[in-house]
Parts: C-alpha cells; sequence; structure tokens
C-alpha cells in the first residue's frame, strides 16, 4: 500500500471514532523516517511490508485511545521539541500563550536587565526552556514533585540546549528550603476541578496528578500564593494560566495575599479568562 492509502485509511478510521483526523498525517510521517520534503514527494510510493505493519500498529494505538504525541513521542512547544511520555503533561496551546505574557511583561517591567525566574510544577520543562530560550536575560529555575517529570524535563533542556536549574519537590518547597528569590515566579498548576469530566483520551494518558487542581481547581494557587513572598524579591511579576471558570476566585486570593498588588485576568486567544498577572509592588511595606 502507499503512504497516501494508507493515510487515507487511517483518516477514515479516526473520522468514525470521532478522533482528530490530521494526527493519522503526523504518524505516519514520523514513521516513515522521511523528512517533510521527502514524504510529500513519496506520498504514492508503495511502503515495504515491515514499515506498513509498523505504521498500522502505531494507527491502531491512536484508534484505540492513545494520544498522538504518545506514539510519536514528542510535541512542540513555542517552535522547540519536547519530548512527552505518560508522566509529563503534554503542553497545550494557551500555554504558548503563557510564556508569549512572561516575555511581553519581562521587555515592560525588567528590560534588558539580567532577572531570576522561576517555573513551578514545570513538567516536560516546556515552560522553563521556552523562556531560557527566548531571552538570554532570564536565569531558569523549575520545580517539579515528580521525578520521572523531572527526568524527561532534563532531557527536554539537554536536547534544547537551554540552561535551566531543575528540583525536586512541591510547588514552592524546594525553592524556600534553599532560600532562592525570584523576579518572576510562573506556573500553569494542574488546574481541573477534581469532580470535574474529563475525557479518557487525557484522564488516561496524562498523569493525574499534572491535571486535577482540588476543590475548584483552587489549591495550587493557593499554595503558591499563600508562600509566595518567601520565594519573591521586591517589585516581583507573577503570572498564572488557571480555569476560564476561576477570574474571580483567582482575583480574589491574589489582593488577599498581596493587599497592596496590582492584579488583572487576561483572556486566551479563545476569549476566554485565562492568565493572572500580578504585579506584587513591595510587599515588605
Ligand atoms: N508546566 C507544564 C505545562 O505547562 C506542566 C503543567 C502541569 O503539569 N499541570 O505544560
Amino acid at each position: 500500500m502507499t503512504y497516501q492509502k494508507l493515510i487515507n485509511k487511517g483518516k477514515k478510521l479516526a473520522r468514525e471514532k470521532g478522533l482528530e483526523e490530521e494526527a493519522i498525517k503526523l504518524i505516519v510521517l514520523e514513521l516513515s523516517g522521511l523528512d517533510g520534503a521527502a514524504f510529500f514527494m513519496n506520498l504514492n510510493s508503495e511502503v515495504e511490508k515491515e514499515l506498513e505493519d509498523k505504521i498500522n500498529e502505531a494507527i491502531d494505538k491512536y484508534l484505540s485511545g492513545l494520544p498522538a504525541q504518545h506514539i510519536i513521542g514528542y510535541s512542540y512547544f513555542y517552535g522547540y521539541k519536547m519530548i512527552v511520555n505518560s508522566s509529563v503533561l503534554i503542553p497545550r496551546p494557551e500555554t504558548e500563550e503563557l510564556v508569549g505574557l512572561v516575555l511581553s511583561y519581562y521587555d515592560d517591567y525588567f528590560d534588558g536587565k539580567k532577572v531570576e525566574v522561576v517555573d513551578v510544577g514545570t513538567g516536560s520543562g516546556n515552560i522553563a526552556i521556552a523562556l531560557a530560550k527566548e531571552e538570554a536575560n532570564m536565569h531558569l529555575t523549575a520545580t517539579d514533585i515528580s521525578s520521572d517529570a523531572l527526568l524527561t524535563a532534563k532531557q527536554n533542556a539537554i536536547n534544547n540546549d537551554a540552561n535551566v536549574t531543575f528540583l525536586q519537590g512541591n510547588m514552592l518547597d524546594p525553592l524556600i528550603d534553599e532560600g532562592l528569590k525570584f523576579d518572576i515566579l510562573v506556573s500553569n498548576p494542574p488546574y481541573i476541578p477534581d469532580d470535574e469530566y474529563v475525557e479518557p483520551l487525557v484522564k488516561d494518558n496524562e498523569p493525574n496528578i499534572a491535571l486535577f487542581g482540588g476543590d475548584k481547581g483552587m489549591k495550587f494557587y493557593k499554595e503558591i500564593l499563600e508562600n509566595a513572598k518567601n520565594v519573591l524579591k521586591p517589585n516581583a511579576l507573577l503570572l498564572f494560566e488557571h480555569s476560564h471558570k476561576t477570574k474571580t476566585e483567582m482575583l480574589h486570593l491574589a489582593n488577599q495575599c498581596f493587599p497592596n498588588c496590582q492584579a488583572e485576568v487576561l483572556k486566551d486567544l479563545n476569549g476566554k479568562d485565562r492568565f493572572l498577572v500580578i504585579i506584587a509592588g513591595d510587599f515588605n511595606d
């Protein structure tokens, strides 16, 4: 069979199951071992039997509910290739917007200065690595409670030639233990409310500790914000991704923990309330 026929067959089956069809092309391209241009030149070439079996096996995995990113082993985040597996959250597009926000707030508030930045709950290391690559004046530290996630994150940092210091521990604990202080804190912690329905593709394949955030999904923001002063320099910036349903709760928490701060919630590209930005001011006053 040709690549094109394998793709068409796979797409039809994906469509019947209500799955994303484009993923089939990605899987076939990856397994072909060809680069983009060669692949498209060879769409109508016959595929060797052994490779055809491998491709069909991978398509079957996708049809039976495995994420395409787990089948090919990676995902792209902010243009950087990140290994993903069952120990880490697959980076989401909204989180690329969070990285963009951190970079633009850095330009406005710290332009050209060297800053210490921490990414709390780094998962695959995506946020920390993208920031380290995009802004040479940022020195990145990243924490995660999962040592398996940190193994993946460290490999991603090596593969992308990014300088990030990784520390293992819950939320801010390792930072407090080491007495570290930061100019910018960024985090996309787990924020799905414990009782919310999550589709099997996500729930059965991505680590549940990276998905669920307690009652209303607020647990980790509380943990971070209630302790944040211990790890921040005066006039620090804090930027979070959060559920589109918790704007009020996020603003309330920000004002409770940093009474003199400026806090605002920004929308994502889909028009949903998604990011909390806190300009902490001199919170020692
Ligand atoms: N920081 C990682 C990301 O944004 C992991 C987030 C998580 O595990 N909740 O993708």
